[in-house]
């Protein structure tokens, strides 16, 4: 087959202990998953629903070593939200909890950087969210660790430091919606693909970052990630 113009390249992360790498489908991220970070929003933490929005794949960055992410344009606003992250290798749709794990390949740690003026201009307009998640090098991840490796997470403590200071720290046992239960409500509305990644949401501290400033995002069994932000 010969494209008319160039093709995109396909992204992909790096697997640890692996030279293979994982091709990045989709990112499916989910929204307010932590009750403190749902408070810190101005929304009431009651388990209502799981709701999801998306990011291009080429939002992805590989931060497996330390990366360098540009400031993005027009924001005055630009926010850390560390999360976990869920690698699907078998896709699906309609998945129970009972067997969602099965559809893991592993999990990593992940950043859904967000230009939170335009998010938050966007959802008191009722307007979608795309330019304030949506934008490219705005999912800094970091080497996929393989369940078949490591198993499944439920207890990991989850945190980020700026500069060295902390911002963020929680458990991912603290998750509104568990990796599982993402998972089958997700699948009740799109069947998941092989490559697909869900963010699975961040907990309370989300703040801003300024060029320079480096991120430092660490989650019990899953290393840490380094991401700087350009001057
Ligand atoms: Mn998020």
């Amino acid at each position: 087959m010969t494209y008319a113009i160039p093709a995109p390249a396909q992204r992909s992360l790096s697997i640890a202990g692996s030279a293979e790498r994982f091709p990045v489908n989709r990112i499916f991220c989910v929204g307010r998953n932590y009750a403190a970070h749902a408070r810190e929003m101005g929304r009431d933490p009651d388990r209502e629903a799981p709701f999801f929005f998306m990011k291009p794949a080429q939002a992805a960055v590989d931060a497996s070593t330390p990366a360098t992410i540009p400031y993005p344009p027009r924001t005055r606003n630009f926010h850390h939200e560390i999360e976990l992250v869920v690698a699907i290798g078998t896709g699906g749709a309609d998945i129970s909890v009972e067997s969602a794990l099965a559809h893991v390949y592993g999990y990593a740690i992940g950043l859904d950087m967000t230009r939170r003026d335009l998010q938050l201009d966007a959802r008191d307009k009722g307007r979608p969210w795309e330019f304030g998640k949506a934008f490219a090098a705005s999912a800094p991840v970091g080497a996929i660790h393989r369940a078949a490796d490591i198993g499944h997470l439920e207890h990991a403590a989850i945190a980020l430091t700026v500069n060295g200071q902390p911002r963020q720290a929680s458990d991912i046992d603290k998750l509104i919606w568990s990796v599982a239960e993402s998972i089958a409500q997700l699948s009740m509305y799109e069947a998941l693909e092989p490559g697909d990644l869900i963010m699975t949401g961040t907990p309370e501290g989300v703040n801003a970052v300024l060029p320079g400033d480096v991120m430092l995002g660490t989650i019990a069994g899953l290393g840490q990630i380094e991401v700087r932000v350009a001057n």
